[in-house]
């Protein structure tokens, strides 16, 4: 059965498929992390920094994949070997002290689908990461009349509270005189007469005033409460460190 003949706004269901990488040395974009260990276009090996997972329209499924493990990188040559070779198909090292390649990690793909690949920008990533290591910090802001912007804003924020307090104390201390007539005066006086008398009602049990007396109790319904019923379907994406990655997904 071909899986090519879905419908775009369809989300693949639960498989292995291939992660994508691109050659950062001829910028051919979209290899398939498992079928193009190199470059079809200029033979670079294949990064495993630089997979991502596909988005939606760009996943392929593998078939009967064997599963043996995340990639091992040849510690002569970097290229990523698969985890059942001793040695390096590139160069012939023993991949004894290879380390394991890295992954994507996981993608929570929840019930919707992968709009987009997961793509970044590796070299940018790792000239911050750099830079981050190295403490070059940005670079300091521009002086003007030999003060640093931020001693410009301090002085600036100072002035404005100075304002603020002087105008708080004018307004608070002001006084005027001025000269004025009462023209009519009144009163009136109110007085509420209150009387005890007892009082029927009914309420909910826990809400009867605690004198009340001459309690007699019934049930009834109090309220209706509607508790959701059905499923839905959630999956994740899992990168294998082979190049390729599993989606599985659950009914909650
Ligand atoms: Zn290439
Ligand atoms: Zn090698």
């Amino acid at each position: 059965m071909a899986g090519s003949q879905e419908p775009p706004d369809e989300r693949h269901g639960v498989g292995t498929y291939q992660m994508l990488w691109d050659c950062k040395f001829c910028g051919t974009q979209k290899l398939l992390g498992v079928t193009h260990r190199h470059c079809p276009n200029c033979g670079a090996a294949q990064d495993p920094e630089q997979r991502y997972f596909p988005a939606e329209e760009d996943m392929v499924a593998l078939e009967d994949h064997p599963y043996v493990g995340a990639d091992k990188i040849c510690p002569a040559c970097q290229q990523p070997n698969s985890a059942a070779s001793t040695y390096c198909t590139e160069c012939g090292a023993d991949l004894a002290t290879g380390v394991v390649a890295p992954t994507q990690g996981v993608r929570e793909i929840g019930t919707g689908r992968a709009e987009t690949d997961t793509r970044r920008d590796v070299v940018k990533d790792k000239f911050d990461a750099e830079m981050a290591r190295v403490g070059v910090s940005r670079p300091p802001g521009r002086k003007v009349l030999g003060l640093s912007a931020g001693a410009w804003l301090a002085i600036a924020v100072v002035a404005l509270l100075a304002i603020c307090i002087g105008g708080a104390i004018y307004a608070l201390t002001y006084r005027t005189s001025a000269e004025g007539t009462v023209s009519a005066l009144s009163w009136e006086r109110t007085i509420a007469i209150e009387s005890f008398q007892a009082v029927p009602g009914s309420a909910w049990e826990d809400d009867v005033p605690g004198d009340a007396y001459g309690i007699s109790c019934k049930r009834e319904q109090r309220g209706t409460r509607q508790v959701p019923d059905g499923s839905h379907e959630e999956c994740r994406d899992t990168d294998q460190g082979d190049g390729s990655f599993r989606r599985e997904c659950r009914t909650v």
